[in-house]
């Protein structure tokens, strides 16, 4: 029996009439386990007239009752973390603890949104010029459009709505068509927090949707993460129709060792990060570049510690790694291997033959040494529990690598040389940068993005800049003076 995945308008279950849908499954156990609706044009349209007329009314909500709903949003969160956590997995695969601790890093920024009074306070100079007054302060833009990827269904939309709302906007979500629940789920919890009807609204849906939003002429900004070649899509056509885009792509992040580093853990950070999701994360280690000495005690380390991961169904507390995505995904992870081996990289683990269950979208762990980097498994972001070694050797040729690469979108450095290390993240072309710390998303009072290809627009995502890209700065100038002392003066305004 499958489920219906239908939309959410207007502060309800809304089931599609387009007539399209898409096959929703459990990756553990490869069966098909939902049918997503996918809008077409008109409902797009339906949905955003209904957020347009919410966001007309949401923007008079005071900051306080922005704060109310908000604090409401967080406690259930915290309270229906284990139900959406399991939504996660069935769909998504990664292991329970896993997926709470996405909803976790999520919350984080319902936290950060509820000081949304103090976060919204504008500047005032008094006497600017002599008898004027100068403000500034934040408008809403209307309504606002989040476009999601598969590897975090909670946590990318609330990087997204929590501060899109806060700041007044109505938020119109189209989440991955391939776990698209979690974003029903967050809409029944927004309508308990106190979110008035339409405020929050899913649109599920593919491309067609996708496009139907960005053409929309109600539509003034879009969010968008997700890989490289549709981020900079999004971006073009987004802001070829005028509206605001911030669109987070894909990434290669490497882990640059260095001969100091305490070998142990290093390895069990590099492990952690990157097969942890099944390598199924934007800020994934999928390079680890050893310096020197530290090369073959690092391989030997990380590969010590591979048999003893278990990969099963992500709901079961003893798996440490679940399955893919897709059995699409799954045999195009396999496909790298395949290439990398070819082109001469030495398979240490080889993930093909790991032992893990037959039915569901499986890939074990692989380990490849000695990666160079015209190989494929190096230049592409291959998303699945891979990691490269590349072998250098000094600290600048690992350096001169990392910033050569078009992604920049984490990088961790292992070392116990604090020098070097305040070296690197001075010298390192990359957006997020973790000394000793292997997955350096930033908490929600700073932001998140990377460079290069990893990011197209001017803000990243969620904290100060979140607030930024979701309004509109206004500056007001006043003066009241005395009728008596008013003259006409054709001259430019001067300050006096
Ligand atoms: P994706 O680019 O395939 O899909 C993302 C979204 O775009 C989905 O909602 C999808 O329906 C839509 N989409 C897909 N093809 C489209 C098209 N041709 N036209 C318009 N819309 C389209 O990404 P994914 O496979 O869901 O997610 C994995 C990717 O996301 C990886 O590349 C990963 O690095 C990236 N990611 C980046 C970040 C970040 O913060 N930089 C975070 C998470 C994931």
């Amino acid at each position: 029996m499958t489920t219906r995945i239908p939309h959410w308008v207007d502060g309800r279950r809304h089931e599609g009439t387009s007539g399209r849908t898409s096959p929703v499954y459990n990756p553990a156990t490869g069966e098909t386990s939902g049918e997503v609706d996918l809008a077409s044009v008109e409902e797009v349209g339906t949905a955003v007239a209904s957020a347009l007329a919410a966001a007309r009314e949401w923007r008079h909500s005071s900051l306080s009752q922005r704060s109310a709903v908000l604090f409401a949003m967080r406690e259930l969160l915290h309270s229906r973390t284990d139900e959406l956590a399991a939504i996660i997995t069935a769909e998504h695969g990664k292991v329970l603890s896993d997926a709470a601790g996405e909803i976790a890093r999520g919350l984080e920024n319902v936290e950060f949104a509820t000081g949304v009074p103090n976060l919204l306070k504008g500047g005032y100079s008094e006497q600017a010029s002599t008898g004027v007054d100068v403000y500034s302060i934040r408008q809403p833009l209307g309504v606002v459009a989040g476009i999601t990827p598969f590897n975090f269904p909670a946590m990318v939309p609330l990087w997204m709505c929590a501060n899109a709302i806060a700041c007044g906007n109505a938020f119109v979500l189209k989440p991955s068509e391939k776990d698209p629940s979690a974003a029903l789920f967050l809409a029944e919890l927004w309508k308990e927090a106190g979110l008035p009807d339409g405020v929050f609204t899913v649109v599920q849906g593919d491309k067609l949707a996708v496009d139907a939003l960005l053409d929309h002429p109600d539509v003034s900004a879009v969010s968008f993460v997700g890989s490289t070649p549709i981020a900079k899509y999004i971006y073009e056509r987004g802001t070829a129709n005028g509206k605001r885009v911030q669109a987070l792509g894909g990434a290669k992040n490497h882990a640059l060792v260095l001969p100091d580093a305490d070998v142990d853990m290093a390895a069990d950070a590099v492990v952690s990060a990157a097969y942890g999701a099944a390598g199924e994360r934007c800020m994934a280690l999928s390079v680890a570049v050893a310096v020197g000495d530290v090369a073959q005690p690092l391989v030997d380390a990380i590969a010590a510690r591979l048999p003893k991961l278990t990969v099963g169904d992500g709901a079961d507390p003893d798996t440490d790694m679940g399955p893919l995505i897709t059995a699409e995904h799954r045999d195009k992870v396999a496909g790298y291997v395949d290439a990398g081996e070819a082109a001469g990289a030495s398979v240490v683990v080889d993930g093909r033959t790991g032992e893990h269950p037959q039915e569901g979208f499986f890939l074990g762990t692989t380990l490849l040494d000695h990666v160079q980097p015209e190989m494929t498994v190096y230049t592409d972001e291959i998303f699945g529990p891979v990691l490269s070694v590349v072998r250098v050797d000094t600290y600048e040729e690992g350096l001169e690598l990392i910033n050569s690469n078009q992604y920049a979108n984490g990088t961790a450095i292992f070392t116990r040389d604090g020098g070097v290390a305040r070296q690197f993240q001075y010298d390192v072309q990359v957006g997020m940068v973790g000394i000793n710390v292997p997955i350096p998303v930033p908490v929600a009072y700073y932001s998140f993005g990377g460079w290069k290809d990893s990011l197209f627009g001017d803000t990243h995502m969620y904290g100060p800049e979140g607030i930024s890209f979701y309004t509109r700065g206004k500056v007001v100038t006043s003066r009241w003076p005395d009728p008596a002392t008013s003259s006409v003066d054709l001259g430019f305004p001067r300050t006096r």
